[in-house]
């Protein structure tokens, strides 16, 4: 071990002592955040401590700007790689990486659409006024309630996910005198994740409807295709196409254009099967962001272009005119927008054995140090390192610092052990208490899986604009942790 760069011995591989402690990482970061001349961290020239004063901490600070100009970048790089082979593309922002009324507009204003999963995420949508055109309901397990829903809304398209739902959709529609717009969900056998892809062909989950020829089926039809020839008996349902969506913080092209070969094959089958046309095809969500240092997502331009390519050779090779291509991103266009501010109380450091040496070994009593910084929220408003062993960055936010790094281990206030914020990362060996910490990369999956355990009030959302911030979520407060207490 390199003693004299700092690093630890108890440090993951991956992880490089920072040359400089200050310094952001710019694809970690919302655009409009800087370093003031002070040391501080800002953003749009806002600093942290001026926030904390008046939000308080734990806090959510989203940048509108930067979830704005992702939300255009991506759907300009997809619209301009597709232009030339369906008109463009259709982007769907997948509401539950991060929901709430200011989101749905501004995705609006943007020209995109909108993905929901649930009741609840249609009533957000509802109540930002969003038109049903632009909304699609997803969910392996849509309640009739939900359903009807849809159709009150009059969406643009209920994604079905199994047989039984595309007849509970069809009697439903019918039963009201309406049509469904439907798209198929499949599994296409494709899974990717980060770096590589794997394919198989049956599936073993709850989502989808299987694209591998079914043994126990008369006819050996899959259940993707019994799906279609059922969908198209249905005078109440109207099969706009199919959909897939392979994975999530993805960061190579290779998966997606596997699925979209797949989804093509079976479309231009059933096609030709059934005499029909389907219009759409939806490509699903799943495009990766950098949480640390080491995370290098393709441009979206990149992946969009080796998709185009893909969907482009592909149609001609079948002889088919290629659907409307529609996508779902969520994590890329919110997750790098946000960072979590908070405030560090308790440190404390223990000594730990050298990685790999054995518990009361003789003669090796050499250990090493590692600084638990504890924060004023935790799993509670980030859920993700328990849920996915998922990485994170942070930097100490309120001052600059001169002092050599120190493996650290940022934690939250729970009664849990694995109650982890950033597992492993260089901070400045000074922190103290009262010092402001963030944590960069926490716009999706993060408030949207946030819990109220141990009774801490879940915090609110902050969001940046033209150098003023206001809040679009309320964080809780202790009235609103009783408030359901009925106290009988
Ligand atoms: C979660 C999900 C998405 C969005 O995934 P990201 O990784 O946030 O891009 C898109 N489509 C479907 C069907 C999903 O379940």
């Amino acid at each position: 071990m390199t003693a004299n760069t700092g690093q630890s011995p108890l440090a993951p591989g991956w992880l490089e002592v920072p040359a400089d402690l200050n310094a952001l990482h710019e694809p970690l970061w919302a655009g409009g955040v800087a370093r003031n001349d002070a040391g501080e961290l800002t953003i749009e020239g806002l600093t942290v401590s001026e926030l904390q004063r008046e939000y308080g901490t734990p806090l959510f600070v989203l940048s509108e700007t930067d979830f704005r100009a992702r939300a255009r970048a991506f759907s300009d790089a997809f619209n301009d790689a597709f232009a030339d082979i369906c008109g463009g593309v259709d982007v769907y922002y997948a509401g539950k990486s991060f929901l709430c009324t200011s989101v749905v507009r501004w995705v609006e204003e943007e020209g995109l659409r909108l993905d929901t999963a649930s009741g609840g995420e249609l009533a957000v949508a509802a109540r930002a006024g969003i038109p049903g055109a632009d909304v699609a309901l997803h969910g392996n397990n849509k309640s009739d309630g939900e359903i009807h829903r849809a159709l009150d809304m009059q969406l643009g398209r209920i994604v079905v996910d199994s047989l039984d739902e595309l007849e509970r959709v069809a009697a439903i529609a019918a039963n009201r005198g309406d049509t469904a717009k439907v798209m198929l969900r499949l599994t296409p056998g494709v899974h990717a994740h980060t770096h590589e892809f794997i394919a198989t062909a049956h599936e073993d989950q709850k989502f989808g409807l299987s694209m591998a020829p079914d043994s126990t089926d008369q006819a050996g039809l899959s259940a993707a295709e019994e799906a279609v020839a059922a969908a198209i008996g249905h005078e109440s349902i109207e099969l706009l196409g199919l959909h897939c969506h392979i994975g999530s913080q993805i960061f190579e092209p290779d998966g997606f254009a596997l699925a979209a070969e797949k989804l093509l094959d079976f479309l231009a089958a059933m096609q030709v099967k059934y005499s029909i046309v389907l219009p759409e095809l939806d490509l699903g969500g799943g495009y990766g962001i950098a949480y640390t240092p080491v995370d290098t997502p393709r441009p979206a331009a990149e992946i969009a272009q080796a998709m185009a390519a893909v969907v482009r050779s592909k149609c001609a090779a079948l002889g088919i005119s290629a659907p409307r291509i529609s996508i779902e991103p969520g994590r890329a266009i919110v997750g790098s927008t946000t960072f979590t501010l908070y405030e560090i109380g308790t440190l404390k450091t223990v000594r730990v054995d050298a990685p790999g040496s054995e518990a009361g070994g003789v003669g090796n009593d050499v250990t090493y140090p590692r600084r638990y910084v504890s924060v004023d929220g935790g799993m509670s408003d980030n859920p993700r390192p328990v849920l996915y062993d998922a990485d994170y960055s942070a930097i100490l936010a309120s001052r600059s610092s001169d002092a050599a790094p120190q493996l650290s281990r940022v934690v939250g206030k729970h009664c849990e052990s694995g109650d982890i914020v950033v597992r492993d990362v260089y901070l400045p060996e000074d922190v103290a208490a009262g010092d402001l910490l963030a944590v960069p990369g926490t716009g999706a999956y993060c408030w949207a899986l946030s819990s109220n355990y141990n009774y801490l009030a879940r915090p609110g959302v902050v969001a940046v604009s033209d150098g003023s911030a206001r809040l679009i979520v309320r964080g809780e407060t202790e009235e609103d942790l009783l408030n359901r207490d009925m106290g009988v």
